[in-house]
């Protein structure tokens, strides 16, 4: 599936991110940028996925429950706006839990061990061989969601293709079912920074890895990160040449450096020498703290008044759970089974 040329109107749309923690750096430039983007122009709904947070916390299920305010938090504090966006929250939409029942049905254990993100996140979590059924099959469960809104078009970071395959492979099941077409495919669509690396370099940014810059990060926060982004090791004097790929200074320049014609000629100054770490940390320090500073301050204010931000996922989830509903319906009688 090749990633979609920035469509931008007319669409339905439908993210989430898990309930797990605060958003990153990476949700911004892999996602969350798009959906502000995109929300005047098209119908946009955004789960907070919390159902999803659990299927590898449901023995700490604190994490997710005292996440989901501040997921909302940081999409209002990103410019995400309640009033062109619909936010909801995935337990409080039961079509989304019937849907991936009926979807179960479809689905084979072996292609779920086929999903290479799944494969990946299972290594990574040390699962073993005690992996929860629930995050073996929670692509399933997204494949739910995103039908759930007939969704066509999905900003996400570039784990989720895999996800957004095993969709539309449902997809195509339940259609040949129907015998007409009663599910949209979606299409993936991909920032110019589908997987923002974690400070060292190793992994993505991610909530549950413990390595990321959040929304409201501090200052200090920002300053400490970035002096420990990993560069290049054998860039030992300022003078010497230095390389720009695998850098991860660069590559986060790439991703928020207003200006793209000065990332580009420092680039060219630490390949050719003269142009030390210490500098380009510095410029990017002060362009990541200048970014971040309104977003902290947006953010504070909004999580001071925990009713306002119920007040808005109630009103979003009870808008969401009349669409998803309908989608419920026409699943059910593609299985025959819409008896009452
Ligand atoms: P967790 O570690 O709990 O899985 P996460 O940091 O991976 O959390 P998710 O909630 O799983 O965040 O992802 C939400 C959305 O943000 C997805 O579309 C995902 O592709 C995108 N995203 C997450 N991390 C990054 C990243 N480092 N770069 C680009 N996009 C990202
Ligand atoms: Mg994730």
């Amino acid at each position: 599936m090749s990633p979609q040329p920035p469509l931008s109107v007319g669409h339905k749309i439908l993210t989430g991110d898990r309930a797990t923690g605060q958003l990153h750096l990476g949700h911004y430039v892999g996602s969350l940028q798009q959906r502000v983007a995109l929300q005047a122009h098209n119908d946009q709904t955004i789960l907070v996925a919390d159902m999803q947070g659990l299927t590898d916390n449901g023995n700490t299920p604190a994490k997710v429950a005292g996440n989901i305010l501040n997921v909302v938090a940081d999409y209002l504090a990103a410019g995400i706006d309640p009033s062109q966006t619909t936010i909801c929250l995935q337990s409080g939409l039961p079509a989304l839990a019937e849907l991936t029942m009926f979807y179960s049905n479809l689905v084979t254990i072996a292609r779920l061990e086929r999903n290479p993100t799944v494969k990946n996140e299972i290594q990574g979590k040390g699962f073993g061989r005690s992996i929860p059924a629930g995050f073996l099959t929670y692509p399933i469960s997204q494949a739910a969601d995103i039908t759930a809104f007939q969704a066509t078009l999905i900003p996400v970071g570039d784990d989720q293709l895999p996800m957004l395959e095993q969709t539309n492979e449902i997809v195509r099941k339940i259609n040949s079912l129907a015998g007409k077409p009663i599910l949209t495919e979606c299409q993936p669509m991909l920032s110019n920074m589908p997987r923002l690396p974690s400070v060292d370099g190793k992994a993505k940014m991610s909530k549950s890895l413990g390595n990321a810059i959040t929304l409201d990060a501090s200052d200090a926060d920002i300053a400490k990160a970035v002096k420990a982004m990993y560069t290049d090791p054998n860039h030992l004097t300022v003078d010497a040449p230095g390389q720009v790929e695998g850098n991860v200074v660069f590559t986060y320049l790439d991703a928020f450096y207003p200006d793209p014609a000065f990332v580009e000629s420092l680039k060219a100054h630490y390949r050719r020498g003269g142009l030390g770490d210490g500098k380009t940390k510095a410029i990017l320090t002060e362009c990541l703290q200048a970014m971040i500073a309104p977003m902290r301050e947006k953010r504070q204010a909004l999580i001071a008044d925990k009713q306002y931000l119920i007040d808005v996922l109630k009103a979003g989830t009870e808008k969401a759970r009349e669409e998803s509903s309908q989608t419920l319906t026409q699943v059910k009688q593609a299985f025959g089974l819409n008896i009452f």
